[in-house]
């Protein structure tokens, strides 16, 4: 789950790390008085789920209230990649002499927590990992002692932060861990961690994402979720019992169970497709189930073909076939849709699905070429 910068900065600020003293506006109005209120020149930073603002012009200095408020005009309601800017976070301007990168997650390759941080802050982490990957450095996290302190010293003489911001560095990389921690979050990340004309440390710009399956642990964190920054679809699913995460590709993937949905979307690669959603309907396939997986999917109207991949184990494949005709008869669109049944009563439910316009197949591979071509009109 993500949240936005100013959240993410009122929960670093709880582990001690040196936030920016802002406040989140959402008026034109309510920009002005904050700007008034901090005094000076302060920065308007539009808060929206995704990164890139200051590029995309959603970053901007006012020196005055007036100013504050004229440029909030333009900010709200600004298009940042698909993301409507509804709320600016009004915080002072800082003189930043350097700009590093900190980030916590875990590297699945790695199969490690891993803290990530390079002397070239400021700039997306991707976009360095492009241009000068040799400017990361990675560094493994005990998931139970979290960044030991040589450790952490050692980042900071890696990076060449000056001898007397060592240790202040040193101290705000180990309580991001923490916070990486003890939030269960997926993600961490300070960028640009600034080191101002001062010689102090901020964390001007912060990011949080919230493991989702930890969420119960943090009863508060439900509150943050921003729900204009949220996939309607996806949420719907999530009531419905369905997981569902939408992608780009064309072809609607319907799968029982999650590993089942993982290697689905990898059989439509491999044939040659891209699957437009990941889809888990739950156990079995039952018809309103189907109809309800099948409704979020054709309302993407890129998608062309629709697959289903039932494994019947307690499911019977005579009952997933009959699920399958009653939750296909009142589509909002036609499109081809190719089964792969397998498991128990299998047989007995391609003989059923005969002479319907769902077309059976008898394995997975079978099922996503019989798909991809369907999809691209063969
Ligand atoms: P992002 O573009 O979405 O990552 O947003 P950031 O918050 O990281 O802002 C982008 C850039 O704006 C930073 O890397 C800084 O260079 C600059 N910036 C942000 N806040 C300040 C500030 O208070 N003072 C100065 N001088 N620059 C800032
Ligand atoms: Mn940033």
């Amino acid at each position: 789950m993500d949240i936005h910068e100013y959240q993410a900065a009122e929960i670093f600020a709880r582990y001690g790390i040196p936030t920016s003293n802002g406040t989140m506006a959402t008026t034109p109005d309510e920009v002005a008085a904050a700007a008034g209120r901090i005094g000076g020149t302060v920065v308007l930073k539009s808060q929206v789920h995704i990164g890139g603002r200051g590029k995309a012009g959603g970053i901007k200095l006012a020196k005055s209230p007036d100013e504050a408020r004229t440029l909030s005009e333009q900010i709200f309601g600004m298009d940042i990649r698909g993301h409507r800017v509804n709320r600016i976070y009004v915080v002072p301007a800082a003189k930043i002499a350097s700009e590093y990168y900190l980030g916590v997650t875990l590297d699945r390759g790695a199969r490690q927590i891993t803290l990530i941080a390079s002397a070239e802050g400021g700039v997306e982490i991707e976009e360095v990992a492009r241009t000068n990957p040799g400017a990361i450095l990675r560094v493994p996290v005990d998931p139970v002692r979290g960044l030991l302190p040589y450790q952490a010293l050692g980042v900071a003489f890696a990076l060449n932060v000056p001898g007397e911001a060592a240790s202040g560095f040193a101290e705000i990389a180990r309580k991001l861990v923490d916070v990486y921690l003890k939030e269960d979050a997926s993600l961490a990340e300070i960028n640009p961690m600034a080191r101002l004309e001062d010689g102090s440390w901020l964390a001007a710009d912060t990011k949080m994402v919230f493991d989702d399956n930890a969420l119960f642990r943090h009863k508060g964190v439900e509150d943050l979720r921003d729900m204009a920054e949220e996939n309607a679809a996806e949420l719907d699913a999530k009531a419905a019992g369905i997981s569902f995460v939408q992608l780009d590709g064309t072809i609607g993937c319907v799968v029982n169970g999650a590993g089942l949905a993982m290697a689905t979307m990898d059989a439509v690669k491999q044939a040659g497709g891209d699957p437009a959603n990941f889809l888990d309907v739950g156990g079995g396939a039952k018809a309103n189930q189907v109809a309800k997986a099948l409704g979020f999917i054709l309302a993407d109207d890129r998608v062309s073909a629709v697959l289903f991949n039932i494994f019947g184990g307690i499911t019977r494949g005579d009952e997933v076939a009959r699920g399958l005709i009653a939750g296909t008869a009142n589509l909002p669109r036609r499109v081809p849709i190719i089964v792969r049944l397998s498991g128990t009563n299998a047989e007995e439910g391609r003989e059923i699905l005969k002479g319907t316009e769902i077309r059976a197949a008898e394995t997975m591979q079978e099922a996503a070429r019989l798909a991809v071509a369907a999809a691209n009109g063969d």
